[in-house]
């Protein structure tokens, strides 16, 4: 029996996890031991949560196993407002949607949201599944550029010009996955006056809120903008080191009343998958209670912080690559100067890099960057491994030609 797929699976793309990734899976299958940094996944680097958090999860299990209340337990939505109180003007329990990590909230949000043909402007470079998502609620990805020259700073004219009269939503990823860029007060602002004019509703992936260098301050967008309808989304992926529990939070806020029938959606939407995983519901009271954050890996001498700076020396070190470096979360975004490396597809260049010097990253194209010339590493790995990986790449670049 032929089984075809769902036609309106075919514009979506998620090719981080995609072509790449079954190769490397054929490789360690013949054998090969591969380096991966392609993903931002805390935990096989050996960055664990603390005990507490796990221990209330393992305290909370009695009490997990019947579905919860369907935008999740109250402690944790609490907990979660009080993350914002101060903040965002107004936020209480009654606002906060838990879900199985952002990711599931992304495509709740989206689902809720589009027709056929409504486009949401989403940043290029993106996290891709943005751009999916949007595909697959049959809505048309419309991308505004991020200009590496200026740190990786939005071009607010050039987002302004996709705008259209079908234009529903704006999508700022801040801090930025996979730039590591963090967006001024007045870029923020920027974005969030043009969803001002325009009615566009506001997604602001903040998954990488706390994950910040040196002096970098977060802007947070539903902070700065109490008169438009926001959705803030962040979770315990990244900061929480907790990636596998698939627990994450929606926060809304600004002017519900004109958006009664969406949020009425948005609830509709969490009531048909019952509640998100309810275990790891118990681990977020403990995980936003302040005592244990990601501060100290930060710092000068903490974990991040030196990979970071070592990561950064080490790839702009190798002739004709330069980065921007990042001022937050946990990536490289090196770019391949054109006039040395001549690419014209930067996938064949991660498949050859990993078929090479078993080594995977990820290719700048899988972001929704229109240009071959970028490569995104995770630097999650200890310094050591991430001077072996970085060698490697510069080997293989040595001698690469397409
Ligand atoms: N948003 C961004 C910008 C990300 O980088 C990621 C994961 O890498 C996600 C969302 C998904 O997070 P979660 O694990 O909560 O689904």
């Amino acid at each position: 029996m032929i089984v075809p797929q769902a036609s309106r699976l075919r514009d979506v793309r998620y090719d981080i996890r995609g072509p790449v990734l079954s190769r490397a899976r054929q490789l360690e299958s013949q054998g090969h031991q591969i380096l991966k940094l392609n993903l931002g996944n805390p935990a096989p680097f050996g960055l664990y949560a603390p005990g507490a958090v796990l221990a209330d999860v393992a305290q909370g299990i009695a009490d997990a196993q019947g579905y919860s209340d369907a935008r999740g337990i109250y402690p944790a939505r609490l907990a979660v407002a009080e993350r914002y109180a101060g903040v965002v003007p107004g936020v209480g329990p009654d606002d906060v949607f838990l879900g199985n990590g952002v990711s599931e909230l992304i495509v709740m949000a989206l689902q809720a949201l589009l027709d056929d043909g409504d486009e949401v402007l989403i940043p290029s470079p993106d996290y891709p599944l943005w751009t999916g998502a949007v595909s697959l609620c049959g809505g048309r990805a419309v991308h505004y550029r991020c200009v590496e020259s200026a740190g990786w700073a939005p071009d607010l004219s050039h987002a302004a010009a996709q705008i259209t009269a079908r234009t529903r939503a704006i999508v700022i990823i801040n801090p930025n996955n996979p730039t590591g860029a963090v967006y001024s007060r007045d870029t923020v602002l920027g974005l969030l006056d043009l969803a001002r004019r325009h009615n566009l509703l506001v997604l602001a992936d903040e998954i990488y809120d706390k994950i910040l260098y040196e002096d970098a301050v977060h802007e947070c967008a539903a902070a700065l903008a109490p008169d438009l309808l926001v959705l803030t989304l962040c979770g315990l992926s990244k900061t929480y080191r907790l990636a596998g529990f698939r627990s994450g939070w929606l926060v809304v806020s600004g002017p519900r009343r004109d958006a009664a029938e969406y949020l009425e959606g948005l609830e509709l939407l969490a009531n048909m998958r019952l509640c998100p995983n309810v275990p790891a519901q118990y681990a977020i009271h403990t995980a936003l209670s302040g005592r244990q954050d990601i501060g100290e890996l930060l710092q000068p001498g903490g974990r991040l912080r030196d990979q970071r700076d070592h990561a950064w020396r080490r790839m702009t070190e190798i002739p004709g690559v330069d980065c921007v470096k990042p001022a937050a979360a946990l990536y490289l975004f090196p770019r391949l100067d054109p006039e040395v490396y001549k690419v014209s597809d930067d996938e064949q260049l991660v498949i050859d890099l990993l078929e090479q010097q078993h080594l995977l990253l990820s290719h700048g194209t899988g972001f929704n960057l229109p240009s071959t010339d970028h490569l995104r590493l995770v630097y999650l790995a200890d310094v050591g491994v991430l001077d072996d990986a970085i060698g490697r790449l510069a080997t293989f670049l040595e001698s690469y030609h397409q």
